[in-house]
């Protein structure tokens, strides 16, 4: 016997209905990379996006084709976004700062048949068009060639009808190693994540909220903030540039309540802040991801009243995993004690499932205990089963996906992150977290950046080096350092070595590439080995 509710699949085009229907006016702002300015809302977003999926219907485009954007944070992706899932076809977001080979091999892997994007990326069109097979079409956003092609139609259309289990997006892994891999989202998982992302823990969204996302729409699905955004029908603020004195003028101007980025575009606003003497006053909620939040960004956050949403996730758990929020005994904890819970990365929202197992024999399950660390699993209906075209299961056969994090959950549910298990260094059998090892250093304050890495030990297999950027101006030496870090970490932690560079290499999305760093310091010897 079935149940006897009505039929109302979870595609997203509902989103974007609704957020037309109930929150039309809500004005959508764009900041463009010469300095213009527009506004829409979300009604006019609905209204180009079904004109898009006219548009494109008279390309010939079917459903599940793939419709690539090469592009910033704008109302015209937006608009893409909607236009492309509305077709019933797959948007796939392109980071344009992957290396021309992996460009190469996703937009062909993926089979783009359009490609959308910003003037400014010419430059890598033409570059990768001798290259791209599957490519059909080349449609710019801003220099009014989209506004033309979509604006000769009428937007009198039917959104493409379909499973809920049909796929809508299509994001590609950094990948340390091999090729990218493709994750491909449902509209099923991506509606399921978009309603679990409104929870106070995570977006904490409501009608008066006002967004800046600084996570690219080409990173991770922007955390799904264009689909919850538009659930709750909150107002967005887009720059297409990452300039802090261009995003804390637009914060202010427009009222933005909410932000989310990585951590580096936190510091580059704070050093702003520092160097203007400006604040937030209307910024109310921080959304912080993509790698570990360092203490001294959540503590400045947190006292400047702004709610921290420390958030673990990955492109493929769509992204949202963990958040650190409020436990059941906030009122009791001191400042300090808030600013623990905050650091670590949280507890799952309904529909996610971890558990850790250990790091040399993944069949074993390892306690909640809030001391031992494993091999980090996730399973639930927003993560990935396989990744696009792979011909096997990505998953173990009792469903669960490896994340290649380690971590430690606490008795609580609390996720305490230690490392990547590519990352961790094995020192006489035991473990040593180079992320721990890193956060002690920048704590420092003449420390920019710091990564640790192992180094062959003929006595203890691997024992940690530290790679060190100094603060402009400043000057420290590597005793001072050790000195620092051993407040912190265990004696036997301590790297061997600390070597200064001037800079560190880092991947596609901002992130420190350790296998570039390792590879810089391939031959490197130990003094005592
Ligand atoms: P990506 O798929 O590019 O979004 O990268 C996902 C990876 O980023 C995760 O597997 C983690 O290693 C890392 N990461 C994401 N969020 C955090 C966080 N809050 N703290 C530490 N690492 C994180």
């Amino acid at each position: 016997m079935l149940g006897a509710m009505q039929d109302w699949d979870l595609r997203v085009t509902h989103l974007i209905d609704h957020a037309a229907r109930e929150h039309g006016s809500r004005e959508i702002v764009t900041r463009w990379a010469d300095g213009s300015e527009t506004r829409t809302n979300w009604a006019g977003i609905r209204h180009d996006a079904l004109r898009m999926t006219q548009a494109l219907r008279r390309l010939g485009v079917q459903q599940g084709d793939r419709i690539a954007t090469l592009a910033m944070n704008h109302a015209r992706h937006l608009v893409s976004w909607y236009g492309a899932v509305g077709v019933g076809g797959v948007l796939h977001t392109i980071n344009p700062r992957l290396f021309d080979d992996q460009l190469e091999y996703i937009a062909n892997h993926a089979e783009d048949r359009v490609l959308l994007y910003d003037a400014a990326f010419k430059p890598i069109i033409e570059r990768m068009k001798p290259k791209w097979t599957t490519i059909r079409h080349y449609i710019c956003f801003d220099n009014g060639e989209f506004e033309d092609w979509i604006g000769a139609e009428d937007g009198v259309a039917e959104w493409a009808s379909g499973d809920e289990r049909d796929p809508c997006m299509l994001c590609y892994t950094s990948g340390t190693t091999g090729n990218p891999k493709g994750v491909l989202y449902e509209h099923r998982s991506t509606m399921l994540h978009a309603m679990t992302g409104l929870q106070p823990s995570i977006f904490d969204f409501d009608t008066r909220s006002v967004m800046l996302p600084v996570v690219p729409m080409f990173h991770a699905a922007s955390w799904g903030l264009p689909w919850a955004g538009a659930s709750a029908g909150v107002k967005f603020v887009f720059s297409a540039v990452n300039d802090a004195a261009v995003l804390c003028e637009l914060m202010n101007r427009e009222g933005v309540t909410h932000s989310a980025g990585v951590p580096t575009v936190w510091l580059a606003t704070f050093k702003h802040m520092d160097e203007t003497g400006i604040d937030l006053p209307a910024l109310r909620h921080a959304i912080i991801g993509g790698s570990a939040a360092p203490r001294f960004m959540i503590e400045r956050l947190m006292k400047a009243g702004v709610n921290v949403a420390h958030a673990w996730g990955m492109t493929e758990t769509s992204p949202i995993g963990t958040t650190g929020a409020m436990t059941w005994d906030w009122a009791d904890k001191s400042f300090e004690e808030r600013v623990d819970v905050k650091q670590m990365q949280g507890r799952v929202p309904f529909g996610v499932e971890l558990r850790t197992v250990d790091l040399g024999d993944p069949t074993v399950v390892l306690p909640r205990d809030g001391k031992t660390s494993g091999a980090l699993q996730v399973r639930g209906p927003w993560i990935i089963k396989r990744y696009f075209k792979a011909e096997q299961d990505a998953v173990t056969p009792d469903g669960w996906f490896d994340t290649g994090d380690v971590g430690i959950i606490h008795p609580d549910g609390t996720l305490q992150l230690t490392d990547r298990t590519k990352d961790v260094i094995k020192s006489g059998g035991e473990w040593i977290s180079s992320v721990e090892l890193e956060n002690a250093a920048v704590g420092h304050p003449a420390v920019a950046e710091a990564a640790a890495i192992g180094i062959y030990h003929p006595k203890w297999d691997e024992r940690p080096i530290l790679v060190v950027v100094k603060k402009p101006g400043a000057e420290v030496g590597a005793e001072e350092i050790k000195a620092h870090l051993a407040q912190h970490v265990a004696k036997w932690w301590l790297p061997d070595a600390i070597e200064f560079v001037d800079e560190i290499p880092h991947g596609a999305t901002g992130k420190i590439s350790k296998k570039d760093l390792r590879d810089q310091f391939r031959d490197y010897k130990l003094a005592e080995a």
